[in-house]
């Protein structure tokens, strides 16, 4: 049977840093990142593609507030933005990706699904948020927007402003998985959970409905990986490989480790909350629920000898 994988784009594959977010930008940014996919697709794997979408989604909620206060447009929550992401995201890498596949005479439909990602509203990350979303306020501002409950800000430690904080609950499930599975086993490349998935909840049975909150995009493409019973998980991001004593005279990066390893390094602190941490929990996850394998690796290294680090089962 064919192999099935699932990829999760990180933010550099969309904006790298320094760069403003234009179009042209972007599509250079994704194009160039849909070339590397080459490399799995040539070799007869079926593709499912996650994304971040951090910048994409801050600047939309930049859009709706000034929308608000110039034109009194209502602004829309978090859930509303996070699909609007999905589409524009999904539809700049359906666009670039078929321009890399059509120059290599490869036929594949590529299909975006704007994805709810069902979260459980006991989650305690719901009385804990730590996600900065949105712009940045004068102190002033925050407080007269913060409600004491659901709209929380936080200042921000490099001392921008403050900013609104919302819940990272655990994605629960993926909606539609059957659907995303049937897809992509036949051969169509198939871009969901963008941004870790819009994130909904059941406030009562057979009532679905968005939250205020963010889904890490590499735990949610994790969740969606095993689901759907994908072979490999790749996380696709700007370091070459995962390094022990990271950025320091000592560091070490690592080809392979199993999941034991990973979890003795995670605690003793090797990786970043925020960043390198979460990729190891996705890891970590998709391998005990029944995986093959996960690659964390430069996008650029996609396909090579020896790229990334990879995540394996404990021997
Ligand atoms: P993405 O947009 O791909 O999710 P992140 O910035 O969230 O990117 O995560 C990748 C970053 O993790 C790297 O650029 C690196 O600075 C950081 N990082 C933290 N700890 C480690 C580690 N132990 N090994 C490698 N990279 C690490
Ligand atoms: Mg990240």
């Amino acid at each position: 049977m064919k192999k099935l994988a699932v990829v999760a784009f990180g933010g550099n594959a969309l904006l790298k840093s320094g760069q403003k977010g234009t179009i042209d930008e972007q599509e250079t940014n994704v194009y160039e990142t849909c070339t590397h996919l080459l490399n799995l697709i040539k070799n007869d794997i079926d593709i499912v593609i996650g994304h971040g979408n951090g910048p994409q989604v801050g600047n939309v909620m930049l859009q709706h507030e000034a929308g608000e206060k110039t034109y009194g447009i209502p602004k829309q929550p978090v859930d509303v933005c996070v699909a609007e992401t999905q589409g524009s995201i999904g539809y700049m890498i359906e666009q670039q990706l078929r321009n890399v596949l059509e120059k290599e005479n490869l036929e594949r439909d590529i299909l975006t699904l704007v994805t709810q990602v069902v979260v459980d509203k006991e989650d305690p990350a719901f009385q804990n948020p730590t996600k900065p979303v949105g712009p940045f306020y004068t102190k002033e501002e925050a407080d007269k927007m913060a409600d004491g409950k659901n709209v929380v800000f936080h200042e921000d430690p490099r001392g921008r402003g403050w900013r609104r904080v919302v819940p990272s609950p655990k994605p629960e499930r993926i909606n539609n998985r059957k659907s995303i599975e049937r897809l992509s086993r036949d051969g169509n490349i198939v871009v969901t959970v963008g941004g870790g998935g819009i994130p909904a909840f059941y406030v009562e049975p057979n009532k679905l409905q968005g939250i205020d909150a963010v889904i890490d995009k590499d735990l949610a493409s994790s969740k969606l990986a095993s689901e759907i019973s994908a072979d490999e998980f790749y996380i696709l991001t700007d370091v070459p490989k995962v390094a022990l004593n990271f950025n320091t005279p000592e560091e070490v990066q690592l080809d392979e480790i199993t999941v034991a390893d990973a979890k003795k390094y995670l605690e003793k602190g090797h990786f970043s909350e925020g960043s390198m941490a979460p990729k190891i929990r996705a890891a970590i996850q998709f391998v005990e629920n029944g995986g093959e394998k996960c690659i964390i690796t430069h996008s650029a290294d996609l396909g090579k000898n020896n790229a990334g680090t990879h995540i394996v089962k404990n021997k």
